[in-house]
């Protein structure tokens, strides 16, 4: 997020820095680059612009692509000081095989509180609710638990591809009666590959050559909620059913806490709600030792889950708040569109209610885009209506040319098929 050298960013896209100066100044459009040298600091949305029209993707830095920044918690404060980030609350996604009881564990954990349940009818077109923490004044100390409704998983693949993967904590659904099944072992496969992606950038960012690194620890983790158990009989087949669950996990890599590993795996039942109190206080206790902190100063980014019109609101954008703030009148560029916030509704405040600063985490809605965003793709914040335009319409066209591109490789291929 911080501001880049116009020397850096030459380097970095492997121009020369001639070149990327000039873009600079032209694409800019602000004084401070007339006099540009290879010291100037450019804004990252100029750094983007110079970087399509050389044929280059520049991808922000942030969270959680920037592991080892992100790690470290701190950031440089006003005069050198090591500031410490403010708490977040844990971002968390249900997943799991059909009709082993998603819907139903998040129709539970919605009720489990009065405000919550009261928020649910206006956060269900959110794609996420929050169930506020206790005593919850938004420092740090009861934190709330945010909670996504359950993407389906072409949209977690989605979010991953955009590089904007919003979950810090995946709950996998398992069935008590069903145990592990197709899509079960789908959601296993998705988080391998998360891991071994994270794993892969850690050690780039280290200089190393990828493969395995000492201090590594995943931005994602898994829990496991075995649920129905009230359809089993008594404790004994309640152990029975864990004991299989968990080993048939282990099978795959996945090392629950009574195997020795550090995955809690948590019986219960979203009929009687049984056992929700206890996922509730876990999932917050893994969210302590992840330790999820986001600078709540600077410029706001999220990642758009859902777009689409409500009556008597208009465009509506559901964002989830990763880093920074946003705010009534931020200019924003919201994948390849743009707009200038007019209003921000949420379930923290009130219930749909207005908010009047969106922070990491929270899960907002957005008004006053111009046209609608594609889920998955990233917001972020940008100085300027005119900078907002001149990104979203170089995104555009990059986008336009990249189909331009792949539809007639497809033709080239095709008359070559025909021959
Ligand atoms: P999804 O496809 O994963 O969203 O599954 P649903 O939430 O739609 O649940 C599938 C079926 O299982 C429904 O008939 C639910 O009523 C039932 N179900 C879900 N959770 C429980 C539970 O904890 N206990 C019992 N007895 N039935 C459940
Ligand atoms: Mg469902």
């Amino acid at each position: 997020h911080e501001p880049i050298a116009v020397r850096e960013l030459a380097q970095k896209l492997s121009l020369k820095m001639k070149d990327v100066g000039e873009r600079v100044l032209r694409l800019g459009g602000s004084e401070e680059y007339y006099n540009w040298n290879p010291e100037t600091k450019v804004d990252l949305d100029v750094a983007e612009l110079v970087g399509l029209e050389l044929g280059r993707t520049v991808k922000r830095m942030a969270p959680p692509e920037n592991l080892l920044e992100y790690r470290s918690r701190v950031r440089e404060g006003r005069g050198g000081r090591r500031v410490e980030w403010p708490l977040r609350p844990p971002v968390v996604c249900v997943m799991g095989h059909v009709d082993h009881g998603k819907t139903t564990l998040l129709d539970a954990l919605r009720q489990s509180r009065v405000a919550a349940a009261e928020a649910g009818g206006i956060t269900q077109r959110l794609g996420a609710f929050h169930i506020p923490g206790v005593g919850e004044g938004g420092e740090e100390g009861g934190l709330g638990i945010t909670v996504l409704d359950t993407p389906g998983h072409a949209a977690f693949r989605a979010m991953r591809m955009h590089g904007a993967l919003a979950t810090d904590i995946v709950l996998l659904v398992v069935s008590a009666t069903d145990g592990l099944q197709e899509q079960t072992l789908e959601v296993l496969r998705m988080l391998e590959e998360q891991w071994a992606e994270e794993e892969e950038d850690f050690c780039m960012q280290r200089g190393g050559e990828g493969g395995k690194m000492e201090g590594f620890s995943p931005s994602l983790s898994l829990m496991v909620a075995v649920t129905k158990v009230d359809k089993l009989h008594g404790e004994e087949e309640v152990q029975t059913a864990l004991y299989k669950i968990e080993h048939a996990l282990a099978a795959h890599g996945i090392m629950s806490e009574a195997l020795g590993g550090d995955v809690q795996v948590v019986p219960v039942s979203a009929v009687t709600g049984a056992g929700l109190p206890d996922l509730l206080d876990r999932v917050r206790l893994q969210a302590e030792m992840l330790e999820l902190r986001a600078d709540r100063e600077g410029p706001g980014e999220g990642v758009i889950l859902d777009a689409g019109m409500e009556k008597g609101l208009g465009m509506v954008m559901s964002v989830l708040m990763r880093w920074g703030s946003l705010a009534p009148g931020d200019v924003v560029v919201a994948g390849e569109q743009w707009g200038r916030v007019k209003k921000i509704l949420g379930a923290r405040n009130s219930p749909g209610g207005p908010v009047d600063r969106a922070l990491p985490s929270m899960p907002v809605r957005v008004l006053g885009l111009r046209d609608l965003p594609t889920p998955g793709q990233e917001v972020i914040v940008v100085k300027s209506e005119e900078r907002a335009e001149a990104v979203a319409k170089a995104r555009r066209e990059a986008a336009e040319r990249r189909r331009y591109q792949e539809t007639a490789a497809t033709e080239v291929l095709g008359e070559e098929e025909q021959e």
